[in-house]
């Protein structure tokens, strides 16, 4: 099999693995109870926190543990908006952000909340004009992904940051597609809230942090225990949140050397594309992106088609969000860059990692020509257009 989704999910590290067996074999007490097992458990817990902390630049109680970056999404968007409910029930967010984050926006939407989803430029990068025109005395909030998990466009999350600073405005981002992907401390990037997931960055599922700047205003979105300072209910994951750090530590450490190696052969395998099937488009291209993904349209092709033929040929590829898959409609992330339906319908989202090498890019373009070449043919002689 050649994996090229990680994007989607990635492969548990080994040493984050091996962090995580004692706490499922021996050391399995709650973080909560009050004797020695428990304590042990516990110490494991804010060792791990310290170890996130000193790889994002952020002090440890101002990270929060979660299930899922999805929970750290909801836990930052709608957590702000119901604590500061008093103040103004205006968000801002984009266009092109997770369902975390954009259903989360539309759920408030329906309570009561007005939300601006700004526009983007072709290139997938926010409009930072109408950012700050969309911001009035009643903006509580402004929400936006730090990388597109379908495109890997890195936004301006400094500025961003810093104009909604300046307007007294909180400011979260969903760095779940950058967080070890890129060399920078997310803590320093300005922002007030910042959410990523642990199977993202080679640690294990189900598990989360949302980086809190001290004194942000926040309430919870469970009721429950007290864990997490009351702002998160729940018994920990003890040995997910040890694997998590692992990860972490391992992922930070090396996303400078990693990146520079992910973007040398994403920037290969997209050229070898390029020179292997005519109209092709990759969306993003000109924009900043993170180093180990390509999102590629392909004219008179239908994207679901692309990834069902690669998995024959043993490829994992995706359609664009492992969260969206299965749904018919074509990628609003795709749509708000200005693609037509059909050219979105005929895009795929190719995300290397640290085990791809490029003997995989070689073959994924060879299956990739293959497999275009034969579904265009299929909608020729149907007599298919677009
Ligand atoms: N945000 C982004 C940008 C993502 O790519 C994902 C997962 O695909 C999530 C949030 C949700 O993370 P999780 O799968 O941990 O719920």
């Amino acid at each position: 099999m050649i994996y090229l989704d990680h994007n989607a999910t990635t492969p548990l590290h080994p040493r984050a693995l091996a962090a995580m067996e004692p706490f499922l074999r021996e050391c399995w007490g709650n973080p909560s109870s009050p004797y020695r097992f428990g304590s042990e458990a516990r110490a494991a817990v804010e060792l791990a926190r310290a170890r996130i902390a000193g790889a994002i630049g952020s002090e440890p109680a101002e990270i929060l543990f979660c299930a899922s970056g999805t929970e750290a999404d909801n836990l930052a968007v709608r957590g702000v908006a119901c604590a500061l409910r008093s103040c103004g029930k205006h968000l801002v967010t984009s266009a092109i952000e997770h369902q975390a984050v954009w259903n989360t926006c539309r759920a408030l939407e329906a309570e009561g909340h007005r939300v601006t989803y700004l526009p983007v430029s072709p290139d997938g990068v926010v409009d930072l004009e109408a950012l700050e025109a969309s911001l009035g005395a009643e903006t509580v909030l402004v929400t936006i992904m730090h990388a597109s998990n379908e495109t890997g466009v890195v936004q301006p999350v400094e500025e961003i940051a810093a104009i909604a600073r300046r307007r007294g405005i909180l400011f979260h981002t969903d760095a779940v597609q950058t967080a070890g992907k890129l060399p920078v401390q997310l803590a320093a990037l300005g922002a007030d809230l910042v959410s990523f997931s642990g199977h993202k960055l080679y640690g294990p599922k189900g598990v989360a942090a949302l980086y809190v700047r001290a004194g942000t205003p926040l309430v919870p979105v469970m009721t429950g225990g007290t864990q997490e300072r009351g702002l998160r209910a729940g018994t920990e994951n003890v040995a997910a949140i040890v694997g998590f750090a692992e990860a972490a530590a391992v992922a930070f450490a090396e996303a400078a050397a990693e990146g520079r190696r992910l973007a040398a052969l994403r920037d290969r395998f997209e050229a070898e594309v390029v020179a292997a099937v005519a109209g092709v488009r990759i969306s993003g291209a000109r924009a900043p992106r993170v180093p180990n993904t390509s999102s590629l349209s392909f004219a008179g092709a239908d994207g679901e088609s692309i990834v069902l033929g690669l998995d024959l040929a043993g490829i994992c590829v995706s359609t664009g969000s492992a969260c969206s898959t299965g749904d018919a409609a074509p990628s609003h992330v795709l749509l708000a860059m200005g693609l037509s339906a059909h050219e979105a319908q005929g895009s795929i989202r190719v995300s290397l990692g640290r085990d791809t090498r490029q003997a995989d890019i070689d073959a994924t373009v060879r299956a990739l020509a293959e497999t275009v070449a034969r579904l265009r043919h299929i909608s020729s002689v149907r007599g298919e257009t677009g």
